[in-house]
């Protein structure tokens, strides 16, 4: 009996919801549009780097590895929490994030870049010798 009652009350719900828009996505093929400042892929302009290793001291993942000699610059998507730190502690302010998230993978993968070595250096690098 209480069961009827249960199924009765439920039957508007479920006739509303059935012939109403989906309250989801078909993510990642229907995305929503960002919003303003949000904190997505993280991206260096890497012929503006100078691998001083600002950004790999400060990051609280340590998912940045700089070669200083090799003049490389990576850094593993998955193991980034997109805070930001690295952007705001980059001296030549060649990191930055996009407006967008990172886009699903299938395949882990670590984004590499090459660039050049300069002579430039930070005042930190300058004090640590
Ligand atoms: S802090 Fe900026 S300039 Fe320094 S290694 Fe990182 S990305 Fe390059
Ligand atoms: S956004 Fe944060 S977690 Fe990601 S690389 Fe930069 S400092 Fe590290």
């Amino acid at each position: 009996m209480t069961e009827g009652i249960i199924v009765f009350n439920m039957t508007p719900n479920v006739l509303r919801n059935f012939f109403s828009k989906s309250a989801t996505r078909l993510y990642p093929k229907e995305t929503r549009e960002t919003f303003g400042n949000v904190r997505g892929e993280l991206y260096n302009k890497i012929e503006a780097c100078i691998f001083c290793r600002t950004c790999a001291r400060k990051c609280p993942s340590q998912c940045i590895t700089v070669d200083t000699k090799e003049a490389t610059w990576q850094c593993d998507p998955f193991v980034c929490v997109y805070c930001g730190v690295c952007v705001e502690n980059c001296p030549k302010k060649c990191l930055y994030q996009k407006n967008e998230y990172r886009k699903p993978a299938i395949e882990k993968e670590v984004i590499f870049m090459k660039g050049e070595i300069k002579k430039e250096k930070t005042e930190e690098d300058q004090q640590e010798k």
